[in-house]
């Protein structure tokens, strides 16, 4: 009797998959075939390791936001409004903005940083809103300082603070 070259596979996950091992030498077949009834089946390995994938870009997003944050505190910058989403990302995108500003403007560009913190600080702390920061996320540093002096947001920002 030929050995079989094709086996029906029931995978650690409970899955039953049909292996073609006519590439092996008849004697190793029943060695693989055992050897992959201790895996995971091809559809639930790719599944989680798409899931791993997916925790792993949350895990690194969720430390960009949390030293993103954690640097905005120090620098007196608000908690921004919007939905959990546009939070997370205009916190990445404002604090990137600024390091980028402070990097072109203070380290490279000789700006004092009181200078920096007026012209680009301060008027940032008035900017609360989630969307202003996604809305502008494109803007060079040259264009920074402008659309921070007239960012049509202070107004918003001081009726704020005083809801009521
Ligand atoms: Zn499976």
């Amino acid at each position: 009797m030929a050995i079989a070259s094709e086996y029906d596979v029931t995978h650690k996950c409970g899955h039953t998959q049909k292996h073609d091992l006519s590439s092996l030498p008849a004697g190793d077949r029943q060695g693989r075939a055992s050897w992959l009834a201790t895996t995971d089946c091809t559809s639930c390995f790719i599944t989680k390791k798409k899931r791993a994938n997916t925790r792993q870009r949350n895990k690194q997003r969720d430390g960009e936001v949390q030293a993103a944050l954690e640097d905005a505190e120090r620098d007196g910058l608000p908690p921004l409004a919007g939905t959990a989403k546009q939070t997370d990302w205009a916190v990445r995108i404002r604090h990137d903005l600024l390091r980028d500003a402070y990097d072109q403007l203070v380290a490279g560009g000789g700006m004092t940083e009181a200078d920096y913190t007026t012209a680009i600080l301060e008027p940032a702390r008035l900017v609360g809103r989630a969307g202003w920061w996604i809305d502008n996320r494109h803007t060079e540093v040259a264009d920074l300082v402008e659309i921070l002096a007239d960012s049509g947001q202070a107004a918003e920002a001081v009726t704020n603070e005083n809801p009521f």
